[in-house]
């Protein structure tokens, strides 16, 4: 099979625009193929904290779209359907979606992250009636209920944030004794008399009856407790999108791809960058960064 592309990018994430447009810009031929709408993880979060470095944006959709037109502006194909598998053996790379199969000299994945699940009886029968992971699309539901929001890192504080703009208060739930997202956040946090915290507690069950009524936690110490409510969102940490790559492309032990210093997967033509790889941080700045480290590699490769 003839290439189709030089480089095919799987995610319209911010890693994969970034290094799509670079990519195209040397004057390689480009595609990205994305499953759902472009922007991943950011594109409903409408005040970005931090923002990425050089940027005035404050939205995820803003800075997203910046991108996406910028990399239609270089020629860059977009094709809208979710991959299925890839065939990375060979000097020709095939990627295979529901729409047919496409060809390329080489593949950056920067397919992403999901946000994890509690897995607590109850979360999923709740899910879009009282469950969400999105405080900016759904939060205006909830003017004057209680919601609970559960995690202690940047997107546990951001969305409580956002949820206490709208909710008669909010209830952050962490099962460490400290929350581990940054200062700021922390600061904006403790200042939001509407956010209660809690400590050294896990949500063991969301209750209800057509829709969410309340969540069960279980503290530390023993304790059990149950929470009235009509939201629940969990920040929890993130689940890479790399299922549907093949074995020969290694993982770590959380299912994240690994690469070299280079960004080279263990899949020689085969790169990975942003968040489904192994060790990149978790903001915008290390998606571009990776976006920009991955197509400078495969550029050197490809010539
Ligand atoms: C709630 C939340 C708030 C955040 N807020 C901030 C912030 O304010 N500032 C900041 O710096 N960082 C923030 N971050 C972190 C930031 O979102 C990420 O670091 C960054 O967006 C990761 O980009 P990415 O391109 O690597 O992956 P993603 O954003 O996950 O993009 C991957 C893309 O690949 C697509 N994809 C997945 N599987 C397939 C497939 N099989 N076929 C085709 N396409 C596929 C997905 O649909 C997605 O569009 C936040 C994260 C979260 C979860």
């Amino acid at each position: 099979m003839a290439a189709n592309y030089d480089v095919i990018v799987i995610g319209e994430g911010v890693a994969g625009l970034t290094a799509a447009g670079e990519l195209a810009v040397a004057g390689l031929k480009v595609a990205t193929i994305e499953a759902q709408l472009f922007g991943g993880l950011v594109i409903n979060i409408n005040e970005l904290e931090p923002r990425p470095t050089g940027s005035d944006m404050a939205g995820g959709a803003e800075f997203a779209s910046s991108l996406v037109e910028a990399a239609a502006n270089v020629g860059v194909t977009s094709i809208n359907e979710p991959v299925n598998s890839i065939d990375a053996a060979g000097d020709i790379k095939k990627v295979i979606t529901d729409g047919g199969t496409y060809a390329a000299r080489a593949i950056v994945v920067a397919s992403g992250a999901h946000l994890k699940r509690l897995g607590v009886p109850g979360e999923m029968d709740y899910e879009g009636k009282g469950v969400s992971q999105c405080a900016d699309c759904d939060g205006p539901m909830y003017q004057n209920e209680t919601a609970v929001v559960v995690g202690g890192g940047d997107s546990a504080l951001q969305e409580a944030l956002v949820l206490a703009q709208y909710c008669k208060d909010v209830r952050l739930v962490h099962r460490a004794g400290a929350f581990t997202g940054t200062a700021h956040l922390q600061e904006r946090v403790n200042a939001q008399e509407k956010i209660i915290k809690t400590f050294n507690a896990e949500v063991t069950a969301v209750k209800g009856g057509q829709m969410v009524e309340g969540v069960s936690l279980k503290h530390a110490d023993g304790r059990s407790e149950d929470v009235a409510c009509a939201g629940l969102f969990a920040y929890v940490g993130l689940e890479p999108n790399a299922g549907y790559l093949p074995e020969v492309i290694q993982r770590d032990a959380y299912g994240f791809v690994v690469t070299n210093a280079k960004l080279e997967t263990a899949a020689r033509g085969v790169w990975a960058a942003g968040v489904v790889r192994s060790g990149c941080g978790g903001l915008l700045d290390d998606a571009i960064a990776d976006g920009k480290t991955a197509a400078a590699e495969v550029r050197a490769r490809l010539g």
